[in-house]
Order: C-alpha cells, then structure tokens, then sequence
C-alpha cells in the first residue's frame, strides 16, 4: 500500500480483456475496501498506455483469441507488469488475462508467448469447456469451495513452481482435474461470474495479500451466499 494507506488497483486493458463481465472484480473489489474504510483508487489502463509499476492489485480479465494475443505482445513490451511483479503487487487474472501470465499459450491456431509470470503454459482442448466451474480451494488459502462459469478453448498445463487453486468437482477448468493457478501473490482462474461476485472470500483474500492485514472485518454476504447456495445447488452431482 502507498504510504496513505489508499489501495491501487489497476484494470489492465479495458479495450482488450473484458469478456463476461470479468471488469465486475474491480468493482467488487474496491467496494468490498470500501465498506471496511480502507481508501481505494481505482484505474483503467488501456492498451495503449504504459502500465504503472506500483500499483498494490492489478486484474487481467478474458478476451477471445485476438485480442488477447495483442494483449500479450503489449504486456511483454511494456514489462510494467513484470515490475509490479517484483516488486511485491498482487495479480488476479482470468480466463485469457490467466493464460497471459503462463508461459505460452495459443490464439487462433498460433502459438504466442506469454509473460513467463508463474510456471505453466496453455494449449488447446479437443472442445471448447463451457459452462459451471466448481470445486474445493487449496486448504493452504483458507477459503470456501469455488464457484463460477468458464468458457475457453484453451487447456492449462501446470509445472512443479506452482500450484492449483482448486480441484474440479464440476466443469474442466485446466484439464478436467485442477482449475486455476497460484504462487505468491499472483493468482489465476477460469472462472467468470465475475468470479469475485461469486467468491467474496477470494476477493477478501486478495485484499488481504494487498493490505498484509491477516483479518478483515466480516460483511453482509447474504446475496452473495444466496447466489453460491444456488449455482452449488444446480450443479451438484446427484
Ligand atoms: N481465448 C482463450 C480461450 O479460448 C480465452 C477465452 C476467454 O477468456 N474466455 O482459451
């Protein structure tokens, strides 16, 4: 955090990664700040702009294949990115802007690279995987079951230098078996709805790796709950 205490959080490219309503974890986020009293600004850095270095969360959201192939070619010239990185700042990214952050992945039939952020790289399932996502969170986060919606064609290969968010119990995620991507403060998902909508635990998560507070005060949850209790319901395996 800045030594005002305000968080910062940036959206990265508006104009190419925000499929599916993914720009709402911004919204929640800086809401969810808001509601404890903790100061938050927000900003949206298009992809002709030069990303900041210091910002406390940056958010990558999906995108179809060409765009986030541009968003890739950005990202790796700009570096902005990679610097906020090193220097500690918290990544959540979705869908494409996950992918993004892996080593490789491909876009209409070509591969690109990636920004080489954590150890895994993409490539393409024998369909697309649409629909719900759910499933059990790495005990070592502390947080809820997943829940979301995930539409990709992609498939996401995971190396030893990192770990999966979650364990599938519903949808395909990375390959049928593991969804979603964490090491560090860095954090990765297939999951829409915005994700964060449907998992304000992840989102206070994230606020906390930003703030270092080990706790935040509890708020209402009741609709969010509501909404979880339903999708779990719909999807369960009877
Ligand atoms: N283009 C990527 C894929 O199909 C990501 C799609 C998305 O972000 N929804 O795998």
């Amino acid at each position: 955090m800045s030594s005002d205490s305000t968080i910062s959080i940036v959206w990265i490219y508006p104009d190419l990664l925000s499929t599916y309503g993914d720009r709402g974890n911004l919204l929640i986020l800086a809401r969810r700040a808001a509601l404890r009293g903790l100061p938050v600004q927000t900003m949206e850095v298009r992809s002709d702009q030069a990303l900041p270095t210091t910002a406390d969360i940056y958010l990558l959201g999906g995108g179809e294949d060409g765009p986030q192939a541009l968003a890739a070619q950005r990202l790796i010239a700009d570096r902005g990115l990679h610097r906020a990185v090193a220097q500690g700042s918290v990544v959540f990214a979705v869908c494409a802007g996950y992918q993004l952050l892996g080593g490789s992945f491909f876009a209409k039939g070509t591969q690109y690279h990636g920004l080489d952020l954590l150890d895994f790289r993409s490539d393409r399932g024998p369909a697309r995987a649409v629909g719900e996502l759910g499933g059990p969170i790495d005990p070592r986060l502390g947080l809820p079951p997943l829940t979301g919606f995930e539409n990709h064609g992609g498939r996401t290969h995971l190396g030893t230098g990192v770990s999966p968010l979650a364990r599938v119990t519903t949808g395909v995620g990375n390959d049928g078996a593991t969804e979603g991507a964490w090491r560090g403060k860095l954090l990765g998902t297939y999951s829409h709805g915005p994700a964060l909508s449907r998992n304000p635990a992840l989102a206070d998560l994230l606020l906390r790796w930003a703030t270092g507070y080990d706790t935040l005060p509890p708020l209402d949850d009741t609709w969010a709950d509501r909404l979880r209790a339903e999708r779990m319901a719909a999807t369960a395996v009877s």
